[in-house]
């Protein structure tokens, strides 16, 4: 019995193993014939090396806050403003090459579309099926067909999660070119580090104060001694805050040199006044 079926599995083993071999073969045949001698194909071929398209490079973001407020208080256009500063320039080449390819696709296509013929072979078919060859042909040209990125969009994710890195809730938003080149322009309206567009000021202003992030915030409690800097009131996290010595609104920057403990009533004190206490 147990040979009996021994057999009979050896048996089915050997004939799926000649199929699949056999039909690797047949379709490596076809395929080589098609590639050798269809005249579509050495068409596309041609036209290909005549047109020149850009691969786009992505600008995409992604940024994780620890701090419930900032996260729910900054957008993702804020975001993609406050990046834009420092790679507008790049976000600006890859936008001029998706209007290339765009301009340059549609002439592209015309000619492709010339050419869409199949079944012609430079050589005699033989004992080949002239049908199957078709459906390869076809296959193949339209795996030969240029298909260049002509739209460029940046997408920005912000992420929220615990202190612990634990992942809480995300948002995403994905912006086009338009859009983008009118934050651009609205960015490039400036006055020396200041810039006209309240919008766009505000935008940065509440990113750059969402850089404090919640460990750097207990750091500065910390090297401060969970004391106001300016009247040495003892606290906890409820009731001291970090002020930036330089405020953001005068273009100070969210980093430990530029960072204080203070007191509420302090901090409120202080206002916009540039001390360091
Ligand atoms: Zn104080």
């Amino acid at each position: 019995m147990l040979v009996f079926v021994l057999i009979i599995y050896f048996s089915v083993c050997l004939i799926v193993g000649l199929y699949v071999w056999l039909s690797y073969h047949i379709k490596k045949k076809y395929l080589n014939f098609i590639l050798e001698n269809s005249i579509t194909l050495a068409e596309v071929k041609k036209i290909n090396t005549q047109y020149h398209f850009y691969v786009l490079i992505s600008y995409d973001e992604r940024h994780t806050y620890d701090n419930e407020k900032f996260y729910e208080a900054i957008s993702c256009a804020d975001y993609l403003i406050y990046q834009l500063q420092f790679t507008k320039t790049k976000i600006i080449t890859e936008i001029n090459k998706a209007k290339y390819n765009r301009n340059h696709i549609e002439t592209y296509y015309q000619e492709i579309k010339k050419i869409e013929h199949f079944g012609y072979f430079r050589r005699e078919i033989g004992k080949l099926k002239k049908d199957k060859l078709i459906k390869m042909e076809k296959e193949l040209f339209n795996k030969m067909i240029l298909r260049p990125e002509t739209l460029y969009k940046v997408k920005i994710q912000l992420i929220l999660t615990k202190m612990s890195g634990q992942f809480v809730k995300r948002k995403e938003q994905i912006f086009l070119a338009n859009q983008i080149e009118i934050f651009i322009h609205d960015l490039n309206q400036k006055e020396g580090n200041f810039f006209l567009n309240k919008s766009i000021w505000d935008a940065i202003c509440r990113v750059e104060r969402g850089k404090v992030t919640n460990k750097m915030r207990f750091f500065i409690y910390n090297r401060d001694g969970y004391r106001c800097r300016r009247c040495g009131k003892r606290g906890d996290s409820n009731n001291l805050e970090i002020d930036h010595i330089l405020p953001i609104s005068k273009g100070g920057k969210s980093i430990v040199g530029n960072l204080q403990t203070l007191c509420e009533s302090c901090n409120k004190l202080k206002g916009t006044k540039v001390i360091r206490y």
